[in-house]
């Protein structure tokens, strides 16, 4: 696609509710910018936990790492295969991101004042040019609230369970049911609960529960749902 307005999309959800299969696939489709701030907030979690600031009881040490926050330098690479790989401090941390040992610890760092600020402007930075799919959990709430689309994903945690343990399966990480969905249910209640921009959904954000849906009919639902977003933000351009 060319010649279009520019748009910001802004997919939210619940953890595992597919938000970057779609986010993914749209923004190759329509030639955007992707950007997984999910990842953002997990390879902050691996930098926490190699420094040493998360109790093995799970607790974080916030002071300490609000203030080695500076230290952390976090970059996309985009891979031969058109794969996006997360790259901490000019190390590619992909697959340790993706480990449930980082999944457990996640939430609690996310919930961090001061490592969402940060993050947050670093997304913002990105979004600069217009063009761009994230997804998240606070993307139509804090990051971009002037953003055109707002999708904002949910599946009962069942179901979303389910699907992680197949992709982790698939990466070759052994993981139960259980453990999987005790994190999950866990990781939601943590994201809805902190103070600093817990998971919730725009006032103006589309709702989706995909739980009965295959990918192909989620990637149409979703061009569909762009092409009328990007026909409102020309109008609204030619009226004024
Ligand atoms: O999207 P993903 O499941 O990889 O995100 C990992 C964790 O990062 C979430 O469980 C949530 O705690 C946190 N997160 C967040 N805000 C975002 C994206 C992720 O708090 N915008």
């Amino acid at each position: 696609m060319t010649d279009h307005k520019k748009i910001i999309i802004a997919i939210d959800g619940f953890s595992s509710s597919g938000k970057s299969t779609m986010a993914k696939a749209l923004a190759r489709r329509i030639g955007y910018r992707y950007v997984d701030t999910g990842a953002m907030y997990r390879a902050v979690t691996l930098f926490a936990m190699r420094a040493g600031l998360i109790a093995p009881d799970g607790t974080v040490n916030a002071d300490a790492l609000s203030s080695r926050l500076p230290e952390i330098e976090i970059s996309f690479a985009l891979m031969p295969d058109g794969s996006q790989h997360t790259i901490l401090n000019g190390e590619d941390v992909e697959a340790e991101i993706r480990g449930m040992e980082v999944s457990n610890n996640v939430s609690p760092v996310a919930a961090v004042a001061a490592v969402r600020r940060d993050l947050v402007v670093k997304q913002q930075a990105f979004g600069k040019e217009r063009g761009i799919v994230m997804d998240g959990r606070d993307i139509g709430t804090t990051v971009f609230p002037d953003a055109e689309l707002k999708i904002f994903l949910d599946a009962p945690a069942e179901c979303r369970a389910e699907r992680r343990v197949k992709e982790l399966l698939a990466k070759g990480q052994q993981v139960g049911y259980e453990e999987v969905l005790a994190n999950v249910k866990s990781r939601d209640h943590i994201d809805q609960t902190r103070e600093e921009s817990p998971l919730r959904r725009a006032a103006d954000a589309i709702g989706l529960d995909n739980s009965s849906m295959t990918i192909p009919q989620q990637d149409a639902w979703l061009m569909e749902r762009f092409a009328e977003a990007v026909n409102r933000a020309e109008s609204s351009d030619a009226e004024n």
